[in-house]
């Protein structure tokens, strides 16, 4: 059922907006929003299911500022541990989390920040196993990973399945973002080549401030898509010369994606950076998350576990 008052109402700074709502949402909450942005996207932002991959620097962003919008469903996918070298980045992680799985940790604050908002965690990776599954029945998927490999399978789902994806990545002081609207622009695959081997996991620094400004455009690129408008190429952000540039990209008449429909990545792919599942299991009677520091790196269990690796 949707209550709300006339137009002229919502264009009325004056308004006291405690007694009106839309399907049970207390519109004072969203009442310079609305003056910005209109009731009709706003609706439309109250309708969507959404999946942030990843709840590192760029998906932990993005999770608050989708929440603040009124994205009515967000569900977060990362089985990563909030480590101390987080915290200069990720707006949403204090001292107090550092141990405790990402996911968990975004999803309550999103919580805190907008009750209005269903999040749901799920502790786990993004790879070929599980991402069809991950973006059923999803608006957008927002790629917040941190390794190429990862992002291809991703890309591979969306086209697939016909799911628009927001690409966000981020190295130093550069950034850059793009939006994939299966059958009307190109796709992540149709300029990345997948990494090949170990030896390119390298860790890269950024700052908290460059990390912001791409989870941003991202958030922005939604907006635009439900405008109506979709745009075609990537945005390339220089934060430190403080410039934004629209970078063409064709779409390849190769692309294993969006030309030739083979989905190559989603049939396997290896992920070599990051986290990666592993056989192996929790002893019996362990917390959750189970951690264990070997030689091969992080172990972190909960029903299942993940190793850390390259990081
Ligand atoms: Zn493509």
């Amino acid at each position: 059922m949707i209550i709300y008052s006339p137009s002229y109402l919502i264009n009325d700074p004056q308004l006291y907006w405690g007694s009106v709502t839309i399907e049970g949402r207390n519109l004072a909450y969203y009442s310079r929003q609305l003056l910005t942005l209109g009731l009709e996207v706003q609706e439309r932002i109250f309708s969507l299911k959404v999946l942030v991959a990843g709840c590192g620097a760029l998906g932990s962003t993005l999770v608050e500022e989708l929440a603040r919008l009124g994205v009515g469903d967000i569900t977060v996918v990362d089985p990563d541990l909030v480590e101390e070298s987080n915290l200069h980045r990720t707006h949403l992680f204090t001292e107090r989390d550092v141990g405790r799985p990402k996911a968990e940790v975004c999803s309550e604050r999103a919580r805190e920040i907008n009750p209005d908002v269903r999040v749901t965690p799920v502790l786990d990776v993004v790879d070929n196993s599980n991402a069809e599954e991950l973006i059923k029945g999803k608006d957008f998927v927002f790629d917040a990973l941190d390794n190429v490999n990862s992002r291809l399978i991703l890309n591979d789902a969306c086209v697939k399945e016909g799911v628009p994806l927001i690409y966000g990545g981020v190295s130093g002081e550069y950034g850059s973002a793009m939006i994939v609207v299966p059958k009307a622009t190109p796709c992540l695959s149709c300029f990345m080549q997948p990494s090949e081997g170990e030896d390119t996991c390298e860790t890269v620094g950024t700052t908290p401030l460059t990390v912001t400004l791409v989870a941003t455009v991202q958030a922005q690129l939604m907006l635009e898509a439900l405008r109506g408008q979709v745009r075609e190429g990537l945005i390339y952000l220089d934060s430190r010369r403080l410039s934004l540039d629209n970078v063409k990209i064709l779409r390849n008449p190769s692309c294993e994606a969006c030309s030739r429909e083979e989905f190559m990545y989603l049939k396997g792919l290896r992920i070599r950076c990051g986290i990666v599942r592993t056989d192996e299991s929790p002893p019996p009677g362990s917390p959750k998350p189970f951690v264990r520091r070997g030689k091969e790196g992080l172990l972190i269990c909960y029903d299942k576990c993940f190793k850390k690796v390259g990081r």
